[in-house]
């Protein structure tokens, strides 16, 4: 599956400006990569502000509804490109998990990060996935959830 069949549903700016407003620890980048902000999906630069605070990204009540830790840049940041799987998901260890309209889960993998377009390719072409959700597979934080691209002209 190409890339431009699917489209990244990173954390809502709303979203992130509601959970900047409510706080969190702050934090100041002192390495990266180390510093994952999932508004943007850039790896923080030495010396940039985040907060860590929890999100959860489900639409729906199921058994596997949860909560994650998430890094945000302390003050608005640019939403990412969604088109496009960004350096701070290709270069490391993710959890990938597929699911389906009622936010049960279908399938599950571990893998590289250069192994994520592959993976969403083999998540997608089964016709009942409708999102796939990606963690870092180590801490457990949330990046992005994953939704097919509908054709404009279909
Ligand atoms: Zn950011």
């Amino acid at each position: 599956m190409d890339k431009t069949t699917f489209q990244l549903r990173p954390i809502l700016p709303s979203t992130a400006d509601r959970l900047r407003e409510e706080g969190g620890p702050v934090y100041v980048a002192d390495s990266t990569p180390g510093f994952p902000c999932r508004q943007c999906l850039r790896d923080a630069d030495i010396g940039d502000e985040l907060i860590l605070v929890s999100h959860d990204p489900f639409s729906a009540d199921s058994p596997y509804r949860s909560a994650s830790p998430i890094f945000l840049h302390r003050y608005p940041c640019e939403p990412a490109d969604e088109s496009e799987l960004p350096l701070q998901l290709t270069r490391r260890q993710l959890s990938v998990r597929s699911y389906d309209t009622s936010e049960m889960m279908l399938d599950a993998a571990v893998i590289d990060g250069q192994d994520l377009n592959d993976t969403l390719g083999r998540f997608f072409r089964a016709a009942e996935t409708a999102r796939v959700r990606i963690h870092n597979a180590s801490r457990g934080c949330w990046a992005t959830d994953v939704e097919r691209k509908h054709d404009l002209h279909s």
